[in-house]
């Protein structure tokens, strides 16, 4: 018998959420926020896309594809930019 006591908080978020959770209590500057505003519109499109009927199935397979790829390509940028001013943040 397995009961499912977690909280559907923090330990069940995949990378994508931690990233953007650890990004709000950091510091953020404006291009911070357009690469979020970026990695979330993806992650909107994808939820969209696997709810949504489509009359063929290939086609939602080729849009999910399309902003999962979104989704990683903005997430890398994110990561990489974030390094780019973390020691601006220490001083
Ligand atoms: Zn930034």
């Amino acid at each position: 018998m397995t009961t499912r006591n977690r909280h559907p908080a923090a330990s069940d978020l995949n990378p994508v959420l931690r990233l953007l959770v650890r990004d709000s209590t950091s510091k953020t500057c404006e291009e911070c926020k357009r690469l979020e505003r970026v990695v979330q519109t993806a992650i909107a499109n994808i939820s969209f896309v696997v709810s949504k009927r489509f009359p063929r199935f290939a086609e939602k397979v080729q849009q999910l594809h399309k902003w999962q790829d979104a989704r990683d390509s903005a997430m890398q940028g994110l990561s990489a930019h974030r390094k780019t001013h973390t020691r601006d943040d220490a001083a």
